[in-house]
Parts: structure tokens; sequence; C-alpha cells
């Protein structure tokens, strides 16, 4: 039942300005208005919109961002069954994670430490990919990618899509270099084994601060945009009110000007998720997380592959990257 007190937790702190209804996806307004705004591949859905609302856009739409190679990365999770912290399915995914990331060429450290949870002591793995820049400072990116304890739940949004987006902007990344290093984290238990508390979740990105700090490295952050259900058909995104504004902000004016105002949203939302592990110790950081309370699937047996994307994973993918280039200019 852990599930349904993170759940109501996490709901009981969400609030909607307004429900914009109307806004389902971003399909509608791609072919509704001839917006100067509107991305190249928007402007070719005049037939078969709601077919072509899930396709993704051909990479060099989106950065050079592949929402098919993302998709992918879902399907593969998904393949593996549920990923809660501690269980094999989730060392195979490890594996799967380092393999892929060592293939796009990119330094990985690991970091195996024991958590202290409700049900008993587990092993858990972060992951953290460095990529060197030319001066002092790093830009952080993360996700989690451990999937709630709960019978058949495999979490194909929920830790599957925000996963798959950062290995997919690791496979751009790490053979690039900017002014600023670039690190990509994923998080180890996120998910809280029984109920949602400041001791039971975040485990993984507790650690990774807490060994931050004692190193001095997390000084160096600069930024921390984390991402999380990132992958549904219908995903809108509100701005996350314990989030840094000015980080918002940055992504929220990259997305409008990529042309996805559509489905990142103006109004407020609140979310507790790995930021808060960085805010408490003065990382400007923004967390970027799909509007799970309507999705209709969140934490339940139905967050399955048929709920994700291949557009949407383009779209997030696209505007962080976009985002990660604003933050290397200043
Ligand atoms: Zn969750």
């Amino acid at each position: 039942m852990g599930s349904y007190s993170k759940s109501f937790l996490r709901a009981a702190a969400i609030t909607f300005s307004l429900m914009p209804l109307g806004l389902t996806g971003c399909k509608a307004s791609g072919h509704d208005s001839p917006n100067a705004s509107q991305p190249p591949f928007m402007s070719t859905a005049s037939s078969a919109p709601s077919q072509l609302a899930e396709e993704a856009p051909p990479p060099e739409k989106t950065g050079g961002f592949d929402g098919k190679r993302a998709f992918a990365h879902v399907g593969k999770q998904v393949s593996l069954g549920p990923r809660p912290s501690g269980s094999r399915a989730l060392t195979q995914l490890q594996d799967y994670l380092q393999s892929e990331l060592k293939s796009y060429g990119c330094n990985v450290d690991t970091d195996a430490f024991t958590a202290d949870t409700p049900v008993g002591r587990l092993p858990m793995k972060n992951i953290l990919v460095k990529i060197p820049g030319e001066k002092p400072g790093v830009i952080l990116l993360g996700t989690h990618y451990d999937t709630l304890l709960k019978e058949n739940f495999v979490g194909a949004d929920d830790g599957g899509s925000s996963t798959a987006v950062m290995l997919e902007l690791a496979r751009l990344l790490c053979p690039q270099h900017g002014k600023y290093s670039v690190w990509v984290a994923f998080f180890d238990g996120e998910e809280a084994m029984k109920s949602w508390s400041d001791t039971d979740s975040r485990y993984g990105s507790r650690q990774m601060a807490a060994r931050l700090s004692t190193s001095g490295d997390i000084k160096k952050i600069r930024a921390f945009l984390l991402a999380d259900i990132v992958g549904g058909r219908k995903a809108l995104f509100h701005r996350e009110s314990s989030s840094t504004s000015a980080l918002v902000d940055l992504v929220w004016s990259t997305a409008a000007k990529l042309g996805y105002a559509a489905i990142f949203l103006n109004d407020m939302t609140s979310a507790e998720d790995d930021h808060d592990s960085f805010l408490k110790r003065g990382v400007p950081s923004a967390d970027v997380i799909g509007d799970f309370t309507n999705n209709g699937y969140w934490h339940t047996p139905q967050d399955s592959l048929d709920k994700i994307s291949p557009r949407t994973l383009a779209i997030v993918g696209h505007t962080f990257l976009e985002s990660l280039y604003q933050l290397q200019s200043k």
C-alpha cells in the first residue's frame, strides 16, 4: 500500500490554478495555428494528425535527439519487468545503462551503496556520466531509473521515460564538450519502499548530494535539471513550485521558442522529487515532471509501453538539449 501513501501525499501537495482541459497534447496546435513559432515538423501534420502525433519527428527537427531511439529504450526497460531497488531486473537495467553509455564513449562513475529502508537494507547504485568542459562549473541533468515496488508495475512512464531521455541525451552529449562540464545522473531508489516520506524516498539522490557535499563538488553545480514522467501521449507540464524559478523560466521559455507551449503550460504544480535533495544543499534545481495525477495510470500496472509517445520523448529531449545549450552560454 506504499504507493497509495505516496499517491496521497503527493496528490495532496498538487494544486492546479487552471486545468487546461482543451489542450491534451500538442497535435491540435500543430495544424490549427500556422504559427511561425511551430517547428517545421508540425506543419506537416495536415493529414492523419492523430497518428502523426505519436510518431517521433525526424531527429534533425529536434536537435539530433532521436525519439524512436528513446522509445526503444523505454521498451527495453519495460521488457525487464518490474524494477524496484534491489531487484535482479534493476541489476540487469544497470548493466544495460552502463553498456549503452560506454558504447557512446561516455565516462561513467558508479556509486554502489546500501540503504536502510522499511523493507530492509537494500543494495542501490547511482550511475553518473561526467562530460568534461572547458571551465570550472557543472550542469547536472538527472532521472531516477528504479520503479515503484508494486506487483506488475513496469513503470514505462514513471522511471522508464526519463531514463530513456537521459540515455539518448548522453549519446548526443558525450562526444561534445561545452563551456561547462555536463553530468548526467541516473538515481536509484527514488520511489518509497513503503510510504513516501523524507526518509523513505529519494535514496539515490540524497546519497549523491551528500557525497558531492563531502567532496566539495556540489558547489560546482550551476544548475540541475531533473526529468520524471516525461513520456505520456497526452503529457502536460506545469511549472513546479519548489523549483528554482529562474531555471523553470529558462526551460519554459526554451520550450515555447521551440514551439512546445501547448504542452509546457504556465500554471503551477507542486511535486516532491529528486530535485529536493539538491535544492536542500543550495543547488539551483528544476523538476520537469508530467502531470501524473491526471494521467490515469500513475503508480498502477497500467503504466505500460502503450502509454508512451516517441513524439513526447523527442519534445522533452529537444527542450532539455536546448535548455542545456542556454545554460552553457551563460
Ligand atoms: Zn513514482
